[in-house]
């Protein structure tokens, strides 16, 4: 099947689940992760419609979507790996939304870098639900003290936007679904307590698991090898 033919049955797959869970059509977006895909692989994809693309790593993001700005390609790119501090001046400069958020050092630096360059960026905080990954906010005193700082307007060029989460990698389905309840009650709860912030968004779920995470609420599934193939990690 080529990437075209994924990408169409990947959002068939997810306006079915969205009108299985009984939400608005259109209400879950598709994040294309490209990691470890070519920028040909991506420019397939955006030819075939996909704008929206998640990459782990900001050296391979880099290099990739620089070809494809080059090529003058449209794109709006998320990162949703673990963002080393020293990576966050080139995370600010290609992406539109860092999704991995998981600690105030890393906030306080894009921050920073968004200052010298006088760009506004979009962030998710991203939880662990799974002990699969290391990343993200298991302290959610933590995390409530990061939406405390944004709310009194500590980071002007940042706009929370939500949260994200990876779900532990496992067929039981029952815990899979735990963990994308947490989130959303997590989001809720900060949503609730913070009204000046605007936390609409849930990246979650998976190849495997986004029907799971659609009917949990997500608004954004992050989706690798259902539509790009198996990756030479
Ligand atoms: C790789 C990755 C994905 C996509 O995973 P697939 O199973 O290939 O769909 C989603 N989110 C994150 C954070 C990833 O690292």
């Amino acid at each position: 099947m080529s990437i075209a033919q994924n990408l169409a049955s990947v959002l068939d797959d997810i306006r079915r689940a969205e009108a299985d869970a009984k939400r608005e059509p259109n209400s879950v977006r598709l994040v294309a992760v490209s990691k470890f895909h070519s920028a040909d692989a991506v420019a397939e994809a955006v030819a075939a419609g996909q704008v929206l693309f998640g990459e782990n790593r900001v050296q391979e993001a880099t290099a990739k979507f620089g070809d494809l700005a080059a090529r003058a390609l449209p794109f709006e790119l998320h990162i949703i790996g673990t963002l080393q501090r020293n990576k966050v001046r080139d995370a600010v400069r290609i992406a539109r939304c860092i999704q991995s958020v998981d600690r105030l050092e890393v906030l306080q630096e894009i921050e920073r870098q968004c200052a010298k360059i006088g760009k506004t960026i979009d962030v998710l905080f991203e939880v662990r639900t799974g002990e699969e990954t290391k990343a993200g906010f298991t302290d959610y005193a933590a995390l409530d003290h990061v939406a405390a700082l944004c709310a009194q307007g500590q980071f002007p060029h940042v706009t929370p936007r939500g949260l994200m989460t990876m779900a532990p990698n496992t067929d039981d389905h029952d815990r899979i679904r735990a963990a994308f309840r947490e989130t959303r009650g997590v989001r809720d709860a900060l949503a609730e307590k913070y009204t000046s912030l605007h936390l609409a968004e849930l990246s979650m779920g998976m190849s495997g698991d986004f029907r799971i995470a659609i009917s949990e609420g997500a608004t954004m599934v992050r989706i690798g090898t259902a539509i790009f193939g198996a990756r030479q990690a």
